[in-house]
């Protein structure tokens, strides 16, 4: 199958505007799902809301083993205050590097998956063959895999691939997390009688004092590290002169492998107090597959072949769609492996290397070529 090269595809693809919020990724998603019909592919488009629209794309498939699944999101981050010296939408070169909102984050990946997917395209009858998810909505919360999870539409698959920022070295994983928001309630009273009220800040205080002690128990992750905590946001109160009768605190965790979720939250209901209401809007775990993995050793050795030496065991420090694509595609070896640069992502004058993209379309081709072996 001919068409558009992995460079030539980023542009188009940079040109649609999915900046989220407010995301608006039907257009940009239809154009990736017109072509993938045009290869041949079966697809499928998911709205979560009008406009956030995800694909799923299938090609091939066999009883025997599952298809391989190559994932990107659509969506990119806002501009940002500081204005940029080069246009974010039209795809602007100079040397290697294409310029634009969403080239490294993760345009320039999803291309790459695209265009790899397309050389295979017509020899994958009879194979296990592919399975393509295009997300909305991944910046800010991975909503769009989220609510793809609930669907029928995923199918199966054997192992997964995320087009996410590397630089073309794979990584095995990465943390999980659980966010939320604990709110305090008291009772107002005249800011000169205090005696009268019952102060909401001070339990807010007290429980950030009690967070900030707080031990995971969890041992430390070979590959990944401690579990980590943040205390973000802090609110409460509506005037100097009032005692404040609501406080809120908001908390993001990063968890690593072998930490029960569940069990964290009681903890963390303990901690807070039981008058505390949590409200979580993150639960996503940690993804994470042993180096030693018999298919991640594969893609290790076609990644030595393209990268001069043998990767070692590394994982990413932010969260990717995967960790919703495995409610469904349980115990799936993954790995994010893209040719984006990873400190270029959400940055001003955001750049990938277009070697880098070509690179990683012979990487992508090597691993479906592998996987869907006759
Ligand atoms: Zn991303």
């Amino acid at each position: 199958m001919s068409g558009p090269d992995a460079v030539s595809l980023t542009r188009s693809l940079l040109a649609f505007d999915t900046i989220n919020p407010p995301g608006r990724e039907a257009d940009c998603a239809r154009h990736a799902g017109a072509m993938l019909e045009q290869w041949g592919f079966r697809v499928e488009y998911h709205e979560y809301e009008p406009g956030r629209t995800s694909v799923v794309a299938r090609i091939g498939g066999t009883e025997g083993k599952a298809p391989l699944c190559l994932t990107g999101h659509i969506d990119t981050v806002a501009l940002g205050a500081r204005p940029w010296s080069k246009d974010p939408f039209s795809g602007e070169t100079e040397g290697d590097r294409l310029f634009g909102r969403g080239t490294s984050d993760m345009k320039a990946g999803v291309a790459a998956l695209l265009v790899a997917a397309r050389t295979f395209s017509k020899k994958l009858d009879g194979t296990p063959g592919l399975v393509i998810v295009l997300t909305a909505a991944e910046e800010g919360g991975c909503i769009g895999s989220q609510h793809l999870a609930r669907t029928q539409l995923l199918g199966k698959a054997g192992a997964m691939v995320v087009g996410e920022p590397t630089s073309n070295y794979p990584y095995v994983g990465h943390k999980g997390s659980v966010k939320f928001h604990a709110s305090f309630k008291g009772v107002s009273a005249h800011g000169s009688m205090p005696q009268l009220g019952d102060n909401a800040i001070y339990k807010a205080a007290r429980a950030v004092s009690a967070l900030e002690a707080f031990d995971f128990g969890a041992a430390p992750h070979p590959v990944m590290g401690s579990p980590t905590m943040n205390v973000g946001t802090m609110t409460g109160g509506s005037g100097v002169n009032m005692v404040p009768d609501t406080a809120s605190i908001g908390v993001d965790i990063r968890t690593v492998p072998g930490m029960d979720h569940g069990k964290l939250l009681e903890r963390l209901q303990e901690t807070l107090g039981r008058e505390a209401q949590m409200e979580v809007f993150s639960n996503l775990l940690p993804v994470w597959t042993p180096p030693q993995q018999e298919w991640i050793e594969r893609v290790f050795d076609i990644c030595k072949q393209h990268l001069g030496t043998r990767p070692e065991a590394r994982t990413a420090t932010y969260m990717t769609d995967a960790a919703n694509l495995l409610k469904v595609y349980t115990g799936a070896p993954t790995i994010v492996l893209g040719p984006g640069e990873p400190q270029m992502a959400h940055q001003t004058d955001e750049w990938c290397s277009m070697e880098r993209i070509r690179q990683a379309v012979s990487m992508y081709e090597a691993i479906i070529k592998d996987w869907c072996r006759p």
